[in-house]
């Protein structure tokens, strides 16, 4: 019982249902973790990506304006060398467009002090032509620096598509201003090779100089990006502690693409390049396959969930069923431990699986002594059969339940009438008959009763003959057995003669003395098992013979007739004997009076009396044979 009660208490569908949970947020949390890993892996190759392009963009930078450098360094120290005079410029102009074989190169460009043009790789009259205006020609007249200037973006004022220029000063010997040569680079032809490399649809590559102006963009067919001022993006915030190149996630201004990019500084011009890719793109084939991974992993998280649930739920119930099979079990021993029957469990071996406490009080033996024996040991060899036919009945499954009496052995006070309610047992789970419940309980007082009732309801309290009733059913059994087996069957009555006298005279008292005697006589006289001395009322009685013909009949009546003379009891108003004597009526039925009832035997038997009365009192008179009703009188 306290077992069973900690069996119900159980914490176990809670550690069940915890670990269940446990184990969904670990492949959740697990696949989780996965993912993101992967998708920085994405990312890391990505940067690994874009930094070996920006490491590519800005060697070809730097390779592209070293060359320019080299032939504006040329020209200038020729020119400063052998002056700008006509022979010389007519030289130049010869040599110019030799120069112009790299497709780097768009130009060459020479203007004197005024800005007026001198010479140039284009082949198109410019004497009427002054770049005067232009910034770097500014810059160079009003500085005295000598280095190369990479300017801004313009629009070319020669063939108008948008080029990069790279310019000198030229001194005259005494280091004034002489003039600039000028170089320019189609922006074209730095898109043109962005373009080769595969950095994806969203991808860009660009080439800025250090004042965050825009020099030229890959995928820039429209010129929007071009010479754009970038001064303000972030990247440009706290340029000077940057380093001089890394990594850099922004969100582009120019189109709102969120990018991973890398960025470098060329370490011999104000430039820089920037190769990017759009985020999106990176991760999108992750994306895919995160996606399709994560169906999956949540798909079998809620399977799991739904498995675990399950099980819970079959463990909730089962602990249910095992707190209410406890109970059950405590009701049942507490009604058949507390009961006055003997209760009893028979296994389908006829052993005894289980005997409550009152077996002791029913039939002496304890219950740990029954337990294991046969379940019908101590029954009366009679009764035997009988019992052990019902139990395999109920066993078979023909009856589900059996009550009968019967006689026991009882370990002290012998043999006991019992009555037991016997009742099949069927496994909870199969519903198959696994054995039998019995309650016995100790008949053995009710069953006296029952017998003295039995005998008091068929004696007659006077002579202990049997009482009219009982005569009545054995005369109808007779006579049908007689007509049945084709028998005599006779009848005697006798009658007291002049009882009310003897009573009167010798009182009440003694005439049932006298009666008692009479019956002993005919007790004595009707010997046989088979004959029935009955009173049959008041002072008149009845002999039943069966199988007994005419001659043993008045026999057997004549004896009792004489026995009663013979026992010489005094009775002084019956003349002549002054004897108590008795008249006796006999008659006997024969085997072909079918047609006829027992009632005309009896019918005759008074006839006969009466006779015997008639003539004269103690005799006997046989009646002649008894013919249908109304028969003649004998
Ligand atoms: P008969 O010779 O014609 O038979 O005369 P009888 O007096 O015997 O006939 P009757 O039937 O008139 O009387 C029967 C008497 O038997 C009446 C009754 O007082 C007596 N009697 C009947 N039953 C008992 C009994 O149980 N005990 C006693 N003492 N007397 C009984
Ligand atoms: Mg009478
Ligand atoms: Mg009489």
């Amino acid at each position: 019982m306290a077992t069973g009660r900690e069996l119900g208490k159980t914490r176990l569908p809670l550690w069940a249902a915890g670990f269940v949970v446990l184990i969904c947020v670990a492949i959740l949390g697990l696949s989780g973790w996965r993912e993101w890993e992967t998708r920085s892996a994405e990312l890391r190759n990505a940067e690994i990506d874009v930094a070996n392009l920006a490491h590519s963009l800005i060697q070809h930078a730097d390779d592209t304006f070293e060359l320019v450098d080299t032939i504006l360094v040329g020209l200038v120290h020729r020119l400063e060398i052998d002056g700008t005079g006509p022979d010389t410029i007519a030289k130049l102009q010869a040599y110019l467009p030799t120069r112009k074989s790299s497709d780097r190169v768009r130009g060459i460009f020479l203007y004197d002090a005024t800005g007026r043009w001198l010479a140039t790789t284009e082949r198109l009259d410019f004497s009427k032509l002054n770049n005067s205006d232009r910034e770097y020609f500014q810059r160079h007249r009003d500085s005295p620096e000598t280095g190369t200037l990479i300017g801004p973006p313009v629009k070319s004022r020669a063939g108008g598509q948008w080029i990069v220029t790279a310019s000198r000063r030229i001194n005259d010997p005494d280091g004034g201003f002489a003039g600039v040569a000028l170089l320019t680079i189609d922006v074209g032809y730095f898109v043109n090779f962005y373009e080769r490399f595969d950095i994806g649809p969203n991808g860009s590559a660009s080439l800025l100089n250090t004042s965050g102006i825009m020099l030229a963009r890959s995928r820039d067919d429209s010129g929007a990006f071009v010479g754009r001022d970038l001064s303000n993006a972030p990247l440009f915030n706290g340029w000077e502690s940057r380093p001089a190149a890394a990594v850099y996630y922004f969100k582009s201004p120019l189109d709102g693409v969120q990018r991973l990019s890398y960025y470098q500084r060329s370490s011999r011009y104000p430039l820089m390049v920037l190769a990017s890719k759009s985020q999106d793109d990176v991760l999108a084939p992750w994306r895919r396959a995160a996606a399709a991974r994560t169906i999956f992993v949540l798909g079998l998280v809620l399977l799991i969930a739904v498995i675990g649930f399950y099980l819970v739920r079959q463990l909730v119930q089962r602990q249910r069923m095992a707190r209410a099979l406890v109970a059950k079990e405590a009701n049942f021993r507490l009604l058949a431990e507390q009961s006055s029957d003997m209760v009893t469990r028979i296994g389908l071996d006829n052993r005894l699986l289980y005997a409550s406490p009152s077996c002791v009080r029913i039939i002496g033996w304890s219950p740990d002594e029954l337990l294991g024996t046969s379940a019908v040991a101590g029954i009366h060899a009679e009764d035997m059969e009988r019992v052990e036919q019902a139990i395999v009945a109920l066993k078979n499954g023909e009856a589900e339940e059996a009550r009968f009496v019967y006689r026991q052995r009882h370990r002290v006070k012998g043999e006991i009438w019992v009555e037991a309610a016997l009742h099949v047992t069927r496994a909870s789970d199969s519903g198959q008959i696994d054995g039998v419940v019995a309650v016995v309980r100790d008949m053995t007082e009710q069953k006296d009763l029952q017998d003295k009732l039995a005998s008091l309801a068929t004696t007659d309290g006077l002579t202990s003959l049997a009482n009219r009733r009982a005569f009545d059913e054995r005369l109808a059994d007779e006579w049908a057995r007689a007509r049945r087996d084709g028998t005599q069957l006779s009848l005697l009555l006798i009658d007291v003669d002049h009882f009310k006298k003897f009573n009167d005279h010798y009182g009440h008292l003694a005439g049932d003395g006298c009666l008692r005697a009479l019956g002993r006589i005919l007790s004595a006289q009707a010997r046989r098992p088979a004959d029935l001395a009955a009173r049959y009322g008041g002072e008149e009685f009845a002999v039943l013979l069966p199988n007994t013909g005419p001659d043993g009949c008045a026999e057997v009546g004549e004896g009792i007739r004489q026995a009663l003379h013979d026992l010489a009891m005094l009775h002084a108003q019956n003349l002549p004997s002054r004897l108590v004597t008795a008249s006796v009526g006999a008659a006997t039925s024969l085997p072909s009076q079918t047609t006829t009832d027992c009632s005309t035997l009896v019918a005759a038997a008074d006839r006969a009396l009466y006779a015997a009365k008639d003539s004269g009192r103690d005799r006997l008179v046989m009646s002649g044979q008894i013919v249908p009703w109304p028969a003649r009188s004998a």
